[in-house]
């Protein structure tokens, strides 16, 4: 990749829409070939703000989609019986291609549980043991929306994977491990960076950078390998309560050649990847209806 001389913005917003745009067809082929559309039901447990507006969020984006969507509100004093007997309804309805619980969780509910309990062909964020299996393998699934998102901007931009020295910081079910076995299945050459790794001495070795940690300018731009690709997942507040990543953007912008940008990187495309991967579930629940129909 050639060097520049300040690191490109990786658009996060223009990519998100160019995603949504491309499900477009997909949906109206879904439309006139099953007559239904792609079908989301969200669940919310709780008064959790954040997932409110994350919530909230996915739904309007589903329905500008022209998806049907349905929200089940919860109230926190919801039993684990009760949110398993929600889900268990949400796998038998046929019109429901995507199930998606929103976490966190309120504490007295095991979240592991309910989201072992979604049927593993609806599970559109990618957390079941199955899917997460099957990409582990480097077997098709439905993966974690924010680590396909990150492949996706990667793929973008040309990043060339294969042979790359790629460091990922963070080794979270939800981002940092899904995100390693992505590369790895790319044939990358992948570093997975936790609390107790030399993140720094991994980083300045790395062609690409992906930080998922949750602790605000961790990853230094003097830490940088010259012409590194850089992407931040982390949503963090710095000292004067501003949105920032878990990359010192400006000093990083400086040596890195593309950079994802805190907020308008990685956020949005994790809301289009849930997109993508529910018009996917739909699109491979509804052939296997016909095949067994006809
Ligand atoms: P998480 O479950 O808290 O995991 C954080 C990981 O970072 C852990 O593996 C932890 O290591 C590691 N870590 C913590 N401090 C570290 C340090 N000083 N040096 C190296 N590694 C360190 O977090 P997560 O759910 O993966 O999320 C990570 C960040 O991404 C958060 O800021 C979150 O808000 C953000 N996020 C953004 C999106 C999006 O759509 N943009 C989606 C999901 C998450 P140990 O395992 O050793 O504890």
């Amino acid at each position: 990749m050639p060097r520049r001389m300040t690191a490109a913005i990786i658009d996060g917003k223009a990519l998100a829409a160019k995603v949504r745009a491309g499900l477009g067809a997909a949906v109206a082929e879904l439309r006139a070939k099953h007559g239904r559309p792609p079908g989301i039901a969200v669940v919310r447990v709780g008064e959790d703000p954040a997932s409110k507006v994350y919530v909230t969020s996915k739904e309007k984006t589903a329905q500008e989609l022209g998806f049907a969507s349905w929200q089940h509100h919860l109230p926190e004093t919801t039993t684990q019986a009760d949110v398993l007997a929600l889900v268990r309804r949400l796998n038998a309805d046929d019109a429901v291609d995507g199930i998606l619980v929103q976490l966190p969780l309120p504490k007295h509910l095991d979240a592991n549980v309910v989201l072992e309990s979604i049927d593993p062909a609806k599970d559109v964020d990618g957390f079941h043991a199955v899917n997460a299996g099957h990409l582990f393998q480097g077997r098709p699934s439905l993966v974690a929306c924010t680590p396909a998102g990150v492949l996706r901007m990667l793929d973008e931009i040309g990043c060339r994977l294969e042979g790359a020295r790629c460091v990922v910081i963070g080794r979270s079910n939800i981002v940092g491990r899904p995100m390693a076995m992505l590369l790895l299945n790319r044939s990358a050459t992948v570093v997975i960076c936790h609390s107790r790794s030399d993140v720094e001495a991994e980083v300045r070795r790395a062609d690409v950078v992906v930080a998922a940690v949750g602790v605000a300018k961790l990853v230094k731009g003097s830490w940088l390998k010259p012409g590194a690709v850089v992407i931040d997942v982390g949503i963090n507040r710095d000292e004067a309560g501003k949105l920032c990543g878990d990359v010192d953007f400006e000093a990083a912008k400086e040596v890195a050649s593309w950079i994802t940008p805190v907020p308008g990187g990685v956020g949005p495309m994790t809301i289009a990847m849930l997109m993508s991967n529910t018009v996917a579930a739909a699109t491979r629940r509804l052939q296997l209806s016909s095949t067994r129909t006809s």
